[in-house]
């Protein structure tokens, strides 16, 4: 086995297939041919290709059809998808639609001209993919008024650097880095502290009672820490734009 993206070709006439598989073969990809948009669902199905190719003019069910159920399929909506089209009604439609359809290309087409638009998708939703994996595990999310100089070991609030102590950084940066998520007092202590066991609860009510002291004076109508009675803290999800 190697890693090859596969391509699924959906395409009923044996001479294109055999010229798009011949080009995709010698460029590096593994295409696997459907003839129909039955074999291309029950293939689909056994594992989704890296990029469906996807002719409109099917023997079993137009082109349109295939594609909104391919995509309905497990892992469906991910998969890029072009189109190949013979008339300029079908590219009216593709475009009309918005079907979300990656791309389209007209034929007759340059079976070169259709493996650099392969290429071309496949790096942009590589591309997409990278940036959503840098923005999930970034330390806030791009409107959080939290900025976090790492290099500094300092914290921005509404492009204000906070003076904190090291524990009060310690305890922000933590919740800063998971909006939402609840931390019990014990958790803070364990995470932040050097000597949990000789801490108590309170030294984290302490800390966290002159870090909203500190925060307020940034911005004294917004409040981003929550308290949960009983069980600890969280950075509240939705703080406004401007303080
Ligand atoms: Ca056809």
């Amino acid at each position: 086995m190697d890693n090859k993206p596969r391509i699924l070709l959906v395409e009923d006439e044996p001479g294109i297939a055999d010229t798009v598989q011949y080009v995709l073969n010698s460029d590096g990809f593994a295409p696997v041919w459907c003839s129909t948009a039955a074999d291309a669902l029950r293939q689909f199905s056994l594992q989704p290709p890296a990029l469906v190719i996807l002719d409109v003019g099917l023997p079993d069910l137009n082109g349109f059809e295939l594609f909104k159920r391919l995509q309905a399929l497990p892992g469906g909506a991910r998969v890029p998808m072009l189109f190949l089209t013979a008339r300029s009604d079908e590219i009216d439609r593709v475009v009309g639609l918005e079907l979300g359809a990656d791309d389209y290309i007209a034929k007759p087409f340059s079976p070169r001209e259709l493996v650099a638009r392969v290429r071309t998708i496949l790096r942009r939703v590589a591309q997409v993919s990278a940036a959503q994996a840098i923005a999930a595990s970034s330390a806030a999310p791009p409107a959080s008024p939290f900025v976090i100089d790492r290099d500094r070991h300092q914290i921005r609030y509404y492009g204000r650097a906070l003076d904190l102590s090291r524990y009060e950084f310690g305890l922000l940066r933590l919740l800063v880095q998971r909006p939402g998520r609840v931390f019990t007092r014990d958790e803070l202590l364990e995470l932040v502290w050097d000597n949990a066991s000789d801490s108590l609860d309170r030294t984290v009510d302490a800390h966290v009672k002159t870090l909203r002291a500190k925060l307020k004076a940034v911005a004294p109508l917004v409040e981003p820490i929550r308290t949960l009675r009983g069980t600890g803290y969280a950075l509240n999800e939705d703080l406004p734009a401007a303080p």
